[in-house]
């Protein structure tokens, strides 16, 4: 049965596979169309759209930006966007130099802690895809520093662990006028991510609403079904779009499919009329 996937990574992120075999996993899923959202980049979509022509699957250009609300990281999809516009192009670029420059640092923090790794194995672990946390993680394990990738962020490197290092993010609102200054639709991606701080969850999406958000993602990987729900009623409640995607990482989220998520994702070919619509307008 036919499906379609929005939010799937590659290796012009931190997915560990290139956009031709993304596509080739989703043609095998039988997804129809599908979004890229590499997160802060664009630069995937040229090889997703040419093997989506020869496949026949239809690809709609995306990105997921990283921003921060001061409690949680949020991330803001952004579909059908002008993925060449230049201003947008710049504003990437500086959210990912941000990142480069973060990674040297944590292993600076690692090496204070009295940990014996380098940069350059991280480079290497990390071959050619673009190094993140997960790779600093898979080297700790190389080096029996840790037992899984878990313990890794557990002791080390999440949030408020000995060699975190915040990034410097625009906020939500900031990515929202982004994707929409691009003439794109923003969405929020995996909703769960949001700490509301006692503002509760709805005063939270109304603030994103009110700042431009156009749509929630409501199905996904690991959504339970009364989270699904919880999400498409708040959807409805505050008139917005309703989209769906895996999250798709590849080796480094081993249980998560393309098209399937972890088995039971099911996101309809329907929801990609009323997404079109609103970026027509635009
Ligand atoms: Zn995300
Ligand atoms: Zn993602």
């Amino acid at each position: 049965m036919s499906r379609i996937d929005l939010h799937l990574h590659t290796t012009h992120s931190d997915g560990s596979f290139p956009p031709s075999e993304v596509l080739k996993l989703a043609k095998k899923a039988s997804v129809t169309a599908l979004a890229i959202t590499d997160h802060d980049i664009t630069s995937g979509l040229p090889e997703a759209m040419s093997i989506g022509q020869e496949l026949g699957i239809e690809v709609i250009p995306g990105v997921e930006i990283s921003s921060f609300d001061g409690r949680s990281e949020l991330h803001i999809l952004g579909y059908c966007l002008d993925w060449k516009d230049p201003v947008l192009d710049e504003r990437l670029g500086t959210l990912r130099a941000s990142r480069h420059r973060r990674n040297p640092l944590i292993i600076e923090r690692l090496r204070a802690a009295g940990l014996d790794v380098t940069y350059e194995e991280v480079r290497q672990m990390a071959g050619t895809e673009s190094v993140g946390r997960p790779h600093i993680a898979q080297l700790l394990m190389k080096k029996k520093y840790v037992l899984s990738a878990k313990e890794a962020f557990d002791r080390y490197l999440a949030e408020g662990k000995a060699a975190y290092v915040a990034r410097e993010l625009p906020r939500p609102d900031e990515a929202i006028r982004w994707i929409r200054e691009a003439r794109g639709v923003a969405v929020l991606a995996h909703p769960t991510w949001i700490k509301d701080g006692g503002q509760g969850f709805l005063g939270c999406v109304t603030a994103l609403k009110e700042a431009g958000l156009d749509g929630v993602e409501v199905h996904y990987s690991t959504h339970s079904k009364s989270q699904t729900s919880g999400y498409l009623e708040l959807a409805m409640r505050l008139d917005l779009l309703v989209t769906g995607g895996s999250d798709f990482h590849g080796i480094t989220k081993p249980d998560i499919e393309v098209g399937y998520g972890r088995g039971d994702l099911k996101v309809h070919p329907r929801l990609l009329d009323p997404l079109k619509t609103i970026a027509a307008g635009r």
